[in-house]
């Protein structure tokens, strides 16, 4: 059975790889798909957040990565996934990603939402929180794989100070 993991990434982060490592344990093939959300503005551009995931999961032969705009459950049925897979760190996330889900319930009845529970030392990872911290000069080598670490200094070299 093949899978669709759609998210922002922007960037990817240990927690997000962990649970594509799980998964790839789960599903014939995991699809790792970057989304275009019109109403988010990301700090990475598609290239460099498709790169970021292309190199992270170099290690996992059935991880296949892309990207889509508008409906997810448009692009599942295009990746011929059955499943749309999604992480819960938290409560918090409960609600938001059951409205999700019932919604792509509603618009595909063939295509079921799955989630994996993240990580315990995964738990308090965002790709919010790195950027956070990253802008303020923290190590975030713990929270993102080797060459997003990378991606962020050359990021903050690239902003000029105050922006
Ligand atoms: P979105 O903007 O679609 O929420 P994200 O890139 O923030 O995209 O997250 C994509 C998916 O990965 C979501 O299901 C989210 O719950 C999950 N996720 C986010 N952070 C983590 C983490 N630290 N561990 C595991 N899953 C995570």
């Amino acid at each position: 059975m093949r899978a669709l993991y759609p998210g922002s990434f922007d960037p990817l982060t240990l927690g997000h790889l962990d649970l594509i490592e799980r998964a790839c344990r789960l599903f014939e093939v995991v699809v790792v798909a970057v989304l275009q959300n019109p109403s988010k503005t990301p700090v990475f551009s598609l290239r460099e957040r498709l790169d970021q995931i292309e190199t992270a999961t170099r290690h996992l032969s059935n991880v296949e990565v892309g990207s889509f705009d508008g409906l997810t459950v448009q692009y599942a049925r295009h990746c011929q996934a059955a499943v749309i897979l999604r992480g819960l760190r938290a409560l918090s996330d409960f609600e938001f990603e059951l409205q999700i889900a019932h919604t792509n319930k509603s618009l595909a009845a063939d295509i079921e939402t799955v989630f994996l529970a993240t990580a315990t030392q995964h738990s308090f990872l965002s790709s919010s929180v790195v950027k956070e911290v990253a802008r303020f000069g923290g190590d975030v080598r713990h929270m993102v794989p080797m060459g997003v670490a990378d991606d962020l200094i050359r990021l903050l070299n690239r902003t000029s100070p105050g922006t």
